[in-house]
């Protein structure tokens, strides 16, 4: 999702007149499009904001003062952005501009007033974009193209800052949907992967058009080629949508539907909706129906995870025989209702689960694969 919105705000940009460049101490104004999923995201873009800063710093002394008029303008914007919101000026002096996730489409306009008076701008007050970010026919990928069909998310799994940043559940209406895969067939590009939170509660604003009947219609686009989506929810994922999947030739043959654990426990208290069992049968029905490929996340060292826990977890990779599985060490997130809980399971302790189904999940892997060539 991030990188569609980076993707459509570089060609807003560029329909405004700026140029992209790949070095950032060059550039007039560097954007740091942010994740806060995970702690360890935002790390790394507190790291990068301070390595531009030293390598700006570094430019005038050698250069003069009169090159800190020059200094690019730096923003954070996404949704760091939107979770410390003025905060990043405290933390990060040098920073010009935060903007949140569904205040992108302000950008080219706050630039303008930061060319004219350098000061500082705040955008993070809407959790509803009232503009489509994505009207920009800028692609960087010449054959493979993202087209978002939601934005947001209703969830609330208890360790997910999602509908924090991003705001609750909007689904895009259908024919700017399928007019923009239509003008991305047209400039070339014929493989579109729809994307959204959960892409099965989409839901078009008039409430007729759900996730399957989008994709039919989505499937009868001329000159598309192939199609895929990402991502679904257990909960929200049914064998209807399978019998199309399977009905439906230009449909990849592919899902990823994220687990994130094997204990019914733990399940319960990420708020996910459904249990094991459930999650089994859909991956069988799925395999019956479909024969696609299956990939999946998985969290480890939620709060309170015992080894039992942890066991039902490897139980469920080595019944399900994932083709691909994402492990994510747990990460506590501000406002989630998990972050009330201890985060009791060590670091270390959560390294060791981490290692054990990643190998678990390799040797997996490569044996199917292994089978396929055989
Ligand atoms: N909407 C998608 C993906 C959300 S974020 C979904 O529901 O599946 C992508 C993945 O990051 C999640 O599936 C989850 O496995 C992981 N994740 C989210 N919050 C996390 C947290 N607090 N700690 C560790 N992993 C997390
Ligand atoms: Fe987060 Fe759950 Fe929504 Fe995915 S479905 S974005 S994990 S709240």
């Amino acid at each position: 999702m991030n990188s569609r919105d980076s993707e459509a705000l570089a060609g807003l940009l560029q329909d405004r007149g700026y140029t992209l460049t790949d070095k950032p101490e060059n550039a007039d104004v560097v954007l740091f499009n942010t994740c806060s999923v995970r702690q360890h995201a935002e790390d790394k873009v507190w790291s990068e904001v301070g390595r531009l800063q030293k390598v700006v710093s570094r430019q005038s002394k050698v250069h003069g003062p009169s090159t800190m008029d020059h200094r690019p303008i730096i923003g954070i914007i996404g949704c760091m952005a939107q979770n410390y919101k003025e905060d990043i000026f405290k933390r990060t002096p040098q920073v010009d501009l935060v903007v949140g996730p569904n205040d992108l489409t302000s950008i080219p306009a706050l630039l303008d007033a930061l060319n004219k008076e350098r000061s500082r701008a705040l955008a993070v007050g809407a959790m509803e974009r009232e503009r489509n970010l994505y009207v920009s026919q800028y692609r960087q990928d010449k054959n493979h193209a993202y087209v978002v069909i939601s934005e947001g998310c209703n969830n609330f799994c208890s360790y997910c800052v999602v509908p924090f940043v991003r705001g609750r559940l909007r689904s895009r209406n259908i024919d700017e949907v399928l007019g923009e895969i239509k003008s991305t067939i047209a400039a070339g590009i014929k493989h579109i992967t729809l994307l959204g939170q959960n892409v099965n509660s989409y839901r078009d604003s008039n409430g007729r058009v759900d996730f399957i009947r989008l994709i039919e219609e989505v499937s009868r686009i001329e000159g598309l080629g192939t199609f895929d989506f990402v991502t679904s929810h257990p909960k929200d994922t049914s064998v209807e949508l399978f019998k199309a999947m399977a009905r439906l030739k230009n449909i990849q043959k592919t899902l990823h539907l994220p687990v994130q654990s094997g204990s019914n426990r733990i399940l319960k208290l990420m708020n996910r909706g459904y249990t094991r069992e459930h999650y089994m049968q859909l991956a069988d029905e799925y395999k019956k129906i479909v024969g696609g490929s299956l990939s999946t996340d998985i969290i480890v060292g939620f709060p309170t995870e015992t080894e039992e826990d942890f066991n039902d977890t490897v139980d469920l990779i080595n019944g399900v025989r994932f083709d691909a599985a994402y492990i994510f060490k747990y990460s506590v997130r501000p406002h989630t209702q998990a972050n009330e809980l201890n985060d009791d399971v060590s670091l270390e302790e959560k390294k060791r689960r981490h290692k054990i189904c990643l190998e678990l999940q390799k040797k997996i892997s490569k044996e199917k694969r292994c089978l396929e060539k055989s």
